[in-house]
């Protein structure tokens, strides 16, 4: 299977797919371009949102605007990007981490982790609550990534890219927390780190392959890859399901560090690409607060 442009933006990290069901919207960040997208799947309207940070993720609120995941925290926002309002910042001793991957829980809770720019196990997963509190769910993360649930919601599936792989918890549904950590997914690929990640109906998950020029559906009970979406970008960030039957991928890929001549060859890095997999995934949940 291959995928489609959907449109192409020239993204430098583009990152953090939201599918907004209400507006059938696709919104994703640029997160090194410090802009905030989103595209109208009907009108073909395509809107670039400047932010005062790089916004590693964020969610829509059920009450209108957004929660981001930035380089100094958590904040809210309009969704034009004004109106920045800062909530805490879980790390101010690290300068050099940020907030990268993101997303809700069926509850409305977000989770965030961020990113060791030196590579050094000192980052962390994080979830805010709706009423704005916040706690640390993991630490030793260098570079917290993809986030998944299963279709009961009861299992927790995260990637630290640079451990290669996909780790899954127990989630207390009361109140989030994490336990009971096991690494269930490998990825043996040299030069193949995963990266952004969603999950289906069926309770497989599709991974994006930073370096490996697709996104993969894997079966986390037994670790095997059942399929490849090839994608014409080498460094392939992250996915999310969408669109009127929720069967659609939409799949988010960067430019950065590519040489000229790599350019050359995949004119679409940092573009966004679809495609229907035949499968109904798992849809982008609203922050509750
Ligand atoms: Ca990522």
């Amino acid at each position: 299977m291959k995928a489609n442009l959907l449109i192409a933006c020239n993204c430098i990290l583009g990152e953090g797919p939201v599918w907004d069901e209400r507006r059938g919207m696709l919104w994703w960040t640029d997160i090194d371009g410090k802009r905030i997208h989103r595209y109208d799947r009907e009108t073909g309207r395509h809107e670039r949102i400047e932010v005062p940070e790089k916004v590693g993720a964020f969610a829509l609120r059920e009450k209108g605007g957004i929660i981001v995941a930035a380089a100094n925290g958590w904040a809210l926002c309009n969704e034009d990007g004004s109106d920045w309002r800062h909530i805490a910042d879980p790390e101010p001793e690290h300068a050099n981490h940020r907030f990268n991957d993101g997303k809700c829980d069926a509850s409305g809770r977000f989770y965030a982790g961020t990113y060791a720019l030196d590579n050094q196990p000192r980052a962390s997963l994080y979830v805010i609550q709706p009423d704005l509190s916040w706690e640390r769910l993991a630490d030793g993360v260098i570079c917290s990534n993809g986030l998944a649930w299963s279709p009961d919601d009861r299992t927790f599936y995260y990637i630290d890219s640079l451990k290669k792989g996909v780790d899954r918890f127990q989630v207390d549904p009361a109140t989030g927390r994490l336990s009971d950590r096991r690494t269930v997914i490998t990825l043996e690929e040299p030069g193949v780190v995963p990266d952004g990640m969603t999950a289906d109906e069926e309770g497989m998950l599709w991974v994006a392959e930073w370096g490996g020029w697709k996104v993969s559906r894997w079966n986390p009970r037994t670790g095997q890859r059942l399929m490849t979406v090839e994608v014409p970008a080498k460094y392939v960030t992250s996915c999310a399901f969408g669109g009127e039957g929720m069967d659609e991928l939409f799949i988010t890929t960067a430019s950065v560090g590519l040489t000229e001549e790599e350019r050359r060859q995949q004119p679409l890095a940092g573009s966004v690409f679809h495609i229907k997999v035949g499968v109904r995934g798992r849809p982008t949940y609203r922050f509750a607060g």
